[in-house]
C-alpha cells in the first residue's frame, strides 16, 4: 500500500554535503522508490531548497519549518510565500526540537498551520509526549491536537506525525501494541477530519516492517541520511 515517507534532514549536513548527497545518493534512492507506490518527501535545510527544487523538480520537497507570518520584520524566519515560490509541498510544524529549543507553543504551531493551508502547502503536524509525560500521554496529545486542529477545515487533509519525544534519535521505540493503542487514540481525537497518520522516532527497516500495517507512513530522521538504510525502509513498508 502507498505510504508517505518524509525525510527530516534537520541540520545534519552542510550545504556542500547536502548537495553531494543529492547528486550521489538520490538517484539510487529514487530508483528504489520507483519499484513502489510510496511518496518520498525530503526536507533539507532552507538553504538547499532552491538547489534541490530546481535540479530535481520532478521530486516532492518539504521544509522543516516556516515563519508564522507571511512577511515582515521577523529576522531569521522563512516565509511560506518563499516556500510556495519554490513549490514546496509539505512543511513540518511543531517538531519536538522546535518546541524544545525554540520554545514553540501550540498557539504558534496553529498559526503556521493556518498560513500553510492558505497557501496550499501540507502542514505535517508533529505531536508526541516526552518520557516523563508517558503517564499523561492522552492529555498531552489531546492538547497538541485540539489547539491546532481548528486551523483545518473539513476539506483539509490533517497529516499527523506521532513522534514520541523519547524515541527520537534514541533507538527506543514503542511496542507494536502500544503504538496501535496510541494511534486509536489519535484517530479518536481527530474525529471527522480527513487524515494521514505517520509514525516517527528511531525508524529502521525492522520498525518500518512492524509498524507499516498501522500507519500511513513514516517521518524519518537519522535513517533518512543513510541511503542504504533508507532504501531498505522504502522496500519494507
Ligand atoms: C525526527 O526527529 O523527526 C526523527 C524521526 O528522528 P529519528 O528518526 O532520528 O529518531
Amino acid at each position: 500500500m502507498k505510504k508517505l515517507l518524509i525525510a527530516n534532514w534537520k541540520m545534519q549536513l552542510s550545504h556542500e554535503e547536502a548537495c553531494t548527497w543529492l547528486e550521489k545518493e538520490l538517484p539510487s534512492v529514487h530508483e528504489t522508490l520507483s519499484f513502489t507506490e510510496h511518496e518520498l518527501v525530503i526536507c533539507p535545510s532552507f538553504t538547499e531548497l532552491p538547489y534541490a527544487t530546481s535540479l530535481f523538480e520532478h521530486l516532492v520537497w518539504g521544509a522543516q519549518d516556516c515563519g508564522a507570518e507571511e512577511k515582515g520584520a521577523y529576522t531569521g524566519d522563512v516565509s511560506v510565500l518563499s516556500l510556495k515560490d519554490l513549490e514546496v509541498r509539505y512543511t513540518l510544524i511543531g517538531h519536538s526540537e522546535r518546541r524544545r529549543y525554540h520554545g514553540e507553543t501550540n498557539e504558534l504551531v496553529r498559526k503556521k498551520a493556518t498560513l500553510l493551508l492558505k497557501h496550499h502547502i501540507h502542514p505535517v503536524l508533529c505531536i508526541g509526549e516526552a518520557a516523563d509525560q508517558i503517564p499523561i500521554r492522552r492529555s498531552i496529545l489531546q492538547e497538541q491536537l485540539e489547539s491546532v486542529l481548528p486551523a483545518f477545515t473539513s476539506d483539509d487533509l490533517c497529516i499527523i506525525a506521532y513522534e514520541p519525544v523519547w524515541s527520537i534519535g534514541s533507538g527506543k521505540v514503542p511496542s507494536q501494541e502500544d503504538l496501535r493503542i496510541i494511534l486509536e487514540l489519535i484517530r479518536e481525537l481527530l474525529g471527522d477530519h480527513k487524515h494521514l497518520i505517520l509514525y516517527g522516532g528511531s525508524v529502521q527497516e525492522a520498525q518500518a516492517k512492524l509498524f507499516s500495517p498501522f500507519v500511513d507512513g513514516f517521518l524519518l530522521g537519522t535513517s533518512s541520511l543513510k541511503s542504504e538504510e533508507l532504501k531498505k525502509i522504502i522496500l519494507s513498508c
